[in-house]
């Protein structure tokens, strides 16, 4: 069947061609292991037990992640593997099971967290260019949502990411996310288990992004809404040779876009210090946690 699972609609026929995800019908995965750089009431202190599944739908030129979403590495496993390597997480003893980048493989989830019946919150990791369609075949099976809303303008999104149409989609995508699961509600140590978290890494020179996306959130989400404003930023890939993205944010820049947010009146804001803008809280992509299988 032709694919047009995500908004690329690129009518792939998965099962002998590959679409602009660059993956077809199996599972496929780079990394799945416990880990503690989500946010705090995500990671907690055993860790979020993150799979990063390989492949993207959205195609960032700074992306962190290039080998993994650009060059999809990864092992293909089964849908009983995939069980497996859930499993394996939750023997570790992690907080929830984190599906990173998983927008191009949400039907074949859907299937697979119907029959899984996890004992810990499921979280969709996801850049937020997604089809509010497609997601609503995740109701119920999923508890909470991480998306990026990564642009405000069309111009930035088109430059960037090859999608003019980002905010239109994300901002749908944001808004079926939150019909679902609502506001974050955490347990009696703070661990979340239901809700939407709303996360933007600030570009350099892109400052206004943020501002205007936040915004945006507050117009149409509650103030209660759990928001991350992330400065993680690091160039990579084709972004080191894209002024004025080929360099870290500033510390001025961070501090003004603090400012205009913290203004907006958001009762929960996540914001991240100075030293998260190192390579070293990047995960390595060795397929650990998938090739003992
Ligand atoms: S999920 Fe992949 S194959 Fe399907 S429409 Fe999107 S990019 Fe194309």
């Amino acid at each position: 069947m032709k694919c047009s699972v995500c908004p690329r609609e690129c009518n792939a026929e998965r099962k002998s061609e590959y679409g602009f995800c660059g993956v077809g019908e199996s599972f496929k995965i780079a990394r799945a292991a416990p880990h503690f750089w989500e946010e705090p009431c995500i990671s907690g202190s055993r860790g979020s037990g993150t799979v990063f599944f390989s492949g993207c739908n959205l195609g960032c030129v700074y992306c962190q992640n290039y080998e993994v979403s650009h060059g999809a590495f990864g092992k293909e496993v089964s849908e009983k593997e995939l069980m497996k390597v859930f499993d394996l997480l939750i023997e570790k003893g992690v907080h929830n099971l984190n599906l990173v980048t998983s927008a191009h493989y949400a039907p074949m989830l859907a299937k697979v967290l119907k029959e899984y019946n996890s004992p810990v919150p499921i979280v969709w990791n996801s850049s937020g260019y997604e089809k509010a369609e497609t997601l609503e075949m995740l109701e119920g099976l999923v508890d909470i949502y991480l998306p990026d809303i990564k642009y405000f303008d069309s111009a930035p999104a088109l430059k960037y990411s090859g999608a003019g149409n980002y905010f239109e989609v994300a901002s749908a995508a944001v808004l079926e996310m939150f019909r679902q699961v609502g506001s974050i509600k955490t347990d009696e140590n703070g661990i979340a288990q239901s809700g939407i978290i709303i996360r933007h890494m600030v570009l350099p020179g892109n400052i206004s992004q943020a501002v205007k996306v936040f915004s945006w959130v507050r117009e149409n989400l509650p103030s209660e809404t759990y928001i991350s404003v992330m400065r993680q930023y690091t160039p990579f890939g084709k972004a080191k040779e894209m002024p004025p993205i080929n360099r870290k944010l500033s510390a001025r820049e961070y501090a003004i876009v603090k400012e205009k947010i913290l203004a907006l009146g958001f009762e929960n804001c996540f914001f991240q210090g100075k030293e998260s803008s190192t390579e070293e809280f990047i995960p390595n992509f060795n397929i650990e946690g998938v090739d003992l299988l």
